[in-house]
């Protein structure tokens, strides 16, 4: 008896739920058909584009704590015996190099993962539908037709609202809508914050390292240590991604950055002074490039009030608190978080208390399962948003197969 499984979506989740469902079937001994439905004229085109061209495909702390959203499902997915995506790469033949715990591909060019999972897929016999249109799925005398064919199983797998342009542009949350099911309220997530500042014009491509602590008012939401990248209206980088999901539905929004942060106030204060001393004839800007990137050096006399060219040896106490205090927290007003187009994740999506999170499988129709960032989880920067993609995507593939086969062999 030969069985069909529609996966709805070609990306990340999508391909390794293909995978793991025939190697599932073949452990079993079902005949399984799979065919994957992307809208795009390629499967896993935004894979190409993470860890800037190198994916960074996982991460060597995958605790709990790096990932936001439905708890039940962060746990059980974490917890499940397909939480190891480097050796389910290496079975294809990709072998890990590690950087500060980010785990990319050997070869460093995200096409190697892209390619072997497209290969993998083709020795497997997994059939690709592509540009395809899938206005509704429906169910009907006990199968699943998606664009007049008929199907036994279905995987969502179209992923979230970011960058409409790599093929995810949040239409699969309505497929799983009309079976029932509750979509949370979605957010950018992994994305810059914005500023409305002109002189922020004058650190456009600046990179600091430093302490990023995001406030709403005067409550700290999230703190972050690394490098913050400039725009001329917009800071970035991977602490500012990390702290971006805490901002994304929050007000009143500031950002305190610690650009001395191996330096305490004490300490700053004190080599000032004794720059006074010792180097009067030195100008302000000077000595402060001594310590942090010249466009940064006049930014900070501008919000110090200092006047450029000012000899070290004029300046008060006052002004070299001043200095000191914004060395240690400049203030940035920020707007917002840049939209979907430019965010990496999305933040929320279909609600745990619908699906069996073991399975992946919906309470609201049987045979109906979901993986991805379409559900309600994101991770931080750093391999976790395709390490759930991955794992999450192998288990509704696995746990398709072991659906179909409890079928059958009741029946
Ligand atoms: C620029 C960028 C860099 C990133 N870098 C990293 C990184 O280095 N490490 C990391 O862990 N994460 C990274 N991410 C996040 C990561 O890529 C995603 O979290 C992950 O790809 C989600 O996998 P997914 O399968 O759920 O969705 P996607 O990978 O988005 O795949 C969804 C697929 O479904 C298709 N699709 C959508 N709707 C339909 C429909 N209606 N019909 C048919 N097909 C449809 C899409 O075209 C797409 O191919 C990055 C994201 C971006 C945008």
């Amino acid at each position: 008896m030969s069985l069909s499984l529609a996966i709805i979506g070609g990306g990340a989740s999508g391909l390794a739920a293909a995978i793991e469902a025939k190697r599932e079937s073949k452990k079993v001994g079902l005949q399984l058909s799979i065919t994957v439905f992307e809208h795009l004229n390629k499967p896993a085109k935004k894979l190409l584009a993470t860890g800037n061209g190198r994916c960074n495909f996982c991460n060597t702390d995958l605790s709990e704590s790096h990932y936001f959203g439905d708890n039940a499902l962060i746990k059980d997915v974490l917890s499940s015996e397909y939480n190891n995506s480097v050796k389910f790469f290496k079975s294809m033949g990709i072998l890990p190099c590690f950087e500060n715990g980010r785990i990319y591909p050997r070869s460093e060019q995200a096409t190697s993962i892209r390619d072997a999972l497209i290969k993998t897929c083709e020795i497997l016999n997994v059939k690709f539908t592509t540009e395809c249109n899938i206005n509704k799925i429906t169910f009907k005398n006990n199968k699943f037709v998606v664009c007049e064919n008929e199907f036994d199983v279905v995987i969502i797998a179209t992923g979230g609202n970011s960058q409409k342009s790599q093929g995810s542009d949040g239409s699969g949350y309505k497929y799983l809508k009309d079976f029932g099911h509750k979509i949370t309220d979605i957010y950018p997530a992994l994305t810059a914050l914005t500023v409305n500042d002109k002189s922020f014009k004058d650190l456009k491509g600046l990179r600091v390292k430093g302490n990023c602590a995001l406030y709403s008012g005067r409550k700290l939401l999230k703190e972050e240590y690394g490098e913050i990248q400039f725009t001329e209206n917009a800071i970035s980088g991977i602490p500012v991604l990390n702290i971006s999901h805490f901002a994304s539905d929050k007000k009143n929004l500031f950002v305190f950055l610690d650009i001395c942060n191996e330096f305490t106030t004490d300490y700053l204060t004190k080599h000032f002074s004794e720059c006074r001393y010792k180097s009067p004839a030195l100008r302000t800007e000077e000595i402060l490039s001594g310590i942090i990137p010249q466009k940064l050096s006049y930014f900070v006399m501008k919000r110090a009030e200092i006047k450029e060219n000012t000899p070290i040896s004029k300046l008060t106490d006052k002004n070299i608190d001043s200095i000191v205090s914004i060395l240690k927290q400049l203030e940035i007003k920020i707007d917002g978080v840049r939209d979907f187009s430019y965010s990496q994740v999305t933040k929320g999506g279909a609600s745990s208390n619908d699906f069996h999170t073991k399975t992946l499988m919906s309470e609201k129709q049987d045979g109906l399962f979901a993986c991805g960032e379409i559900l309600n989880v994101n991770g931080d920067c750093g391999g976790y948003n395709l390490h759930f993609a991955w794992t999450s995507g192998r288990l509704a593939g696995a746990s398709a197969v072991k659906y179909l086969y409890k079928k059958v062999n009741l029946q």
